[in-house]
């Protein structure tokens, strides 16, 4: 085993200045990888495949259980990286949690059973389904949650008997270089290793021959070129795309009881999760009392630096999503729509910080509705029937996650099976769990993570017939 873990990235030529999003002061230097560098690290994973998928499923699922106790063993010094790069605080459910989260998903995965499947054994026919590893798989992930993320891509990935090659956000590549550097600990040497390099780097990973299949995280646009470039070599694609969650509130539920799990299923990870509830229907007869029990929750959330033990709420990631955030709260603004909470980001403080917000009295047309807004700015929508809540939430071209929210299970449960999403949350939004599958519809992309599921989208079927 590779106890130095000197192997996670090839030496690169040079390197570039990773800045704080919270201070704007240095955080580290990450290497920028070539396509050459991709072209080394794809030799070595070829190496190393073989091997690995000549052992059982038992001793690899005890490898990956012992890189989950590496990452626990190292936790608070990738949760202080991961703040310090990425922004969330270290509290809340946010860098710790992220960390903690790498452990418990490399265990679950380690854990699910998988088992030849016979399809028929009746004295004349059998037939069994069986999974066999893909060879090279490319993880490419995006800066919103980088550690757990690339955990999701790769865990899957190795249980199956594949070699990996992860291509992080350049936004983020110091905590998943050092996630990765922690977890080859217990891994043979070349079979997983972290190219850091530009988008050049992950559109040729994309379409290298070598590479059987493409877990992608990230936008939709760039899901789009992915499922381009990968055409010419018929891979394999998972892809988990952008969403822009609608939840819907129906007239009977109480708006104290449900505003914490709205408030933390709109502004988990400041907002920028895929899977975050981003559209906010409320039944006219409750609307005002739901808009004043979540402003008052999300007022009492403290935002700061992450490193402040204090602050459940960080700073967005990047500039460019500031921007972003920022233009969409605008145009709320200027169409009339009424800001109940922030809007108002300073101009003289240092970092990406943009304060809470949520927008009330505004049309379903609004740029702030239409558009993920991936950033902490939550508008809240007034619906008169079900039915104008059910067809503004499906007339999204996106359909990742949706909630509903009711004091009737069942109630809620009739609009959930009409909503055009991969998940539907009663009563919360946003919570996964390794066992249960997650996936997008429409152009939140397609394939699934996690769970039984999971592990079959990392494995070529093969049927033995005979
Ligand atoms: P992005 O698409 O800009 O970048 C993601 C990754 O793709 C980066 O590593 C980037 O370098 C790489 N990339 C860029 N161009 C490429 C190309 N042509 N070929 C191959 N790789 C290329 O996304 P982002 O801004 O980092 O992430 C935010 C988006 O991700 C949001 O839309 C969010 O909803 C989505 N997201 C989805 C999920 C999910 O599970 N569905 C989870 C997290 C984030």
């Amino acid at each position: 085993m590779n106890q130095s873990g000197t192997v996670t990235a090839p030496a690169s030529a040079t390197t570039r200045t990773i800045y704080s999003p919270s201070t704007g002061e240095p955080v580290g230097e990450a290497p920028v990888h070539t396509v050459d560098d991709l072209e080394k690290a794809i030799a070595a994973a070829s190496a190393a495949q073989p091997a690995w998928a000549a052992l059982s499923h038992e001793e690899r699922s005890a490898a990956l259980n012992r890189a989950a106790d590496a990452v626990e063993r190292s936790a608070e010094e990738l949760a202080q990286l991961l703040s310090r790069e990425q922004g969330k605080p270290l509290n809340g459910p946010n860098a710790r949690f992220e960390v903690s989260g790498c452990a418990g998903w490399l265990r679950a995965t380690a854990a699910t059973p998988l088992h030849p499947e016979t399809i028929i054994d009746d004295g004349e026919i059998k037939a069994e389904l069986h999974y066999r590893p893909i060879g090279l798989v490319g993880a490419i992930g995006p800066w919103n949650w980088p550690m757990m993320i690339t955990v999701w891509q790769i865990a899957p990935a190795l249980r199956m008997g594949n070699a990996v090659v992860v291509k992080p956000s350049e936004y983020t590549p110091l905590s998943v270089l050092a996630l990765i550097k922690v977890i080859n600990q217990e891994l043979p040497e070349g079979l997983l290793t972290v190219i850091s390099g530009g988008r050049d780097v992950g559109a040729r990973l994309a379409e290298h021959p070598a590479i059987g299949k493409v877990m992608f995280t990230g936008s939709t646009a760039t899901g789009k070129a992915i499922i381009k470039s990968s055409a010419d070599t018929v891979k394999r694609l998972t892809l988990e795309l952008g969403g822009n969650d609608a939840g819907i509130v129906l007239p009977d539920a109480d708006p104290k009881a449900i505003a914490e799990g709205l408030f933390w299923g709109a502004f988990l990870n400041t907002g920028q999760t895929c899977a975050a509830l981003k559209r906010l229907y409320v039944h006219t007869d409750i609307y005002d009392a739901v808009c004043e029990a979540l402003t008052a929750v999300a007022a009492a959330m403290p935002m700061g630096d992450g490193l402040d033990e204090n602050n459940v709420l960080g700073p967005l990631q990047n500039r460019q999503q500031f921007d972003i955030v920022s233009r969409l709260v605008e145009a709320a603004k200027e169409s009339g729509a009424k800001v109940l909470l922030g809007g108002n980001p300073k101009a003289d403080q240092p970092g990406n910080f943009y304060p809470t917000t949520i927008v009330a009295d505004i049309d379903n047309d609004n740029p702030l509705v239409a558009e993920e807004q991936f950033g902490p700015a939550l508008p809240i929508i007034r619906y008169n029937t079900v039915e104008e809540a059910i067809a503004h939430a499906n007339g999204l071209e996106v359909g990742l996650g949706a909630s509903v929210w009711s004091a009737d299970p069942a109630a809620a449960r009739d609009v959930a099976m009409r909503l055009e999403a991969g998940t539907v949350w009663i009563n919360s939004h946003g919570m996964v769990n390794p066992l249960i599958p997650f996936g997008g519809s429409k152009q939140s992309g397609y394939g699934l993570e996690f769970g039984l599921e999971g592990l079959k989208a990392l494995g070529v079927p093969q049927v033995i017939n005979g």
